[in-house]
């Protein structure tokens, strides 16, 4: 077996259970584990604290897979923290109405939640009938046969696509890699229900696994605030919060995204729901020249949406994504009517929810608008987050009113 020999002192952050042991909290590697072996963790004393997996080239050099002495790591370890995350999902309360778990009807829904699940890497999206994993970290490389074998055992599901093309393996020394695990992909396209919409999902050439699954009771709660209002969605992808929007009532949704191919994909989505064309302006552009365009020929709107993607992914990059924050919800406030309402979003690690809301503060301040929280928003809870890993707490949305 091989054994991680802590530094002294450096073994508290696991004694709370947390799963990353960074290199610098190493004093002694025995053996030569080669990358996603199998180690076992001692203190400084040499007292047992975990066991994880290695990753030789990482900064955090091992992940944890269990804090149980007894618990040893193989195939039947893999069963259980699977099967257990699948439970819970079914226990789980969705506001989504379609979701069933009967034999071959999978549920459209996150399955798996890395860190914050047990599993350290692994994240697995469920699209109807088709699995979409995405491998992260080395140890999840080491037991990719044997996991996605698993999954396939446990769900049912009809086949396993791959999108580990995330530039997080590049600092794990892992290639990146697209394509499928198991079974066919056929047809290319899934079609997917949430909230009383229809969405085409493209597992694989869309954005992360194929869609925002994590902004599910958001796109509701916009549904249930849209009424009568003029819209503008900002970051729009494949037209998730304008299409819950305008099934919601709203007078007008305007959606701009830099992507053309989400912005075809979105108008499809709109066909799909039989949604009036009239009613919604696809426009393809930068948000940050959209939005200042519109403060120049003084545009107006009831309710913006601000979904961005991820400025600042570790808080090195925090100052800079701060700016970027600010700049978009301050012209946001400057588009909005009185009694408007603005839903603003971070999904940066790096910035936490109380810099965030210091940012929008910031923000409105300088807009000249009075401004009041009415709400909190998070990622939906088929992402949870582990009491011992904080860091899963990456999506955080404010709902703002304007005086
Ligand atoms: N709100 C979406 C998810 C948004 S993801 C949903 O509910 O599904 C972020 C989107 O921002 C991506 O579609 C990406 O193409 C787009 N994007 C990134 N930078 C942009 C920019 N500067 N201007 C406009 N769109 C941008």
């Amino acid at each position: 077996m091989h054994t991680i020999i802590l530094k002294s002192g450096r073994e508290k952050a696991l004694l709370r259970r947390h799963p990353w042991i960074f290199s610098g909290a190493i004093a002694k590697v025995e053996g030569d584990p080669g990358i996603g072996e199998t180690v076992a963790v001692l203190d400084s004393s040499g007292e047992f604290l975990a066991r994880g997996a290695f990753s030789p080239e990482s900064q955090i050099r091992v992940r944890v897979w269990t804090f149980d002495p007894d618990e040893s790591v193989d195939d039947d370890f893999f069963r259980l923290r699977l099967k257990s995350a699948l439970d819970k999902r079914k226990l789980s309360v969705f506001r989504d109405q379609s979701l069933s778990t009967d034999n071959r009807q999978l549920i459209t829904c996150r399955l798996i939640h890395a860190e914050s699940d047990g599993l350290p890497g692994l994240v697995v999206d469920s699209y109807v009938n088709t699995l979409v994993m995405q491998v992260l970290s080395a140890g999840v490389e080491h037991w990719r046969e044997i996991i996605a074998d698993l999954l396939l055992e446990l769900t049912g599901a009809d086949r396993i696509f791959e999108r580990s093309d995330v530039d997080v393996r590049k600092l794990e020394g892992l290639p990146l890699r697209i394509g499928t695990v198991r079974g066919e992909l056929e047809p290319e396209r899934i079609q997917i229900e949430e909230n009383g919409l229809k969405f085409w999902v493209d597992v694989s050439k869309g954005h992360k696994t194929g869609f925002y699954l994590d902004q599910r009771n958001n796109r509701a709660r916009v549904q249930e605030m849209a009424a009568g209002r003029d819209i503008l969605d900002c970051f729009s992808y494949s037209g998730g919060f304008a299409l819950s929007a305008l099934l919601g009532g709203a007078a007008s949704a305007t959606a701009v995204d830099s992507s053309s191919d989400a912005l075809a994909l979105a108008e499809e989505n709109r066909i799909l729901n039989d949604l009036p064309a009239e009613k919604i302006e696809w426009l393809e552009g930068d948000v940050f020249q959209v939005l200042r365009k519109f403060r120049d020929s003084r545009r107006d709107f009831d309710m913006i949406i601000l979904d961005p993607p991820k400025f600042a992914p570790t808080s090195s990059q925090a100052q800079k994504a701060a700016r970027g924050y600010k700049d978009i919800n301050l012209l946001a406030f400057k588009l909005l009517r009185p009694g408007g309402i603005l839903v603003t979003f971070s999904c940066s690690g790096g910035i936490s929810a109380e810099l965030f809301q210091k940012i929008v503060a910031g923000a409105a301040l300088d807009a000249g608008v009075d401004a009041q929280i009415i709400e909190h928003l998070e990622q939906s809870p088929d992402h949870p987050v582990a009491l011992n890993f904080p860091e899963g707490a990456y999506l955080k949305g404010l709902v703002i009113r304007v005086g």
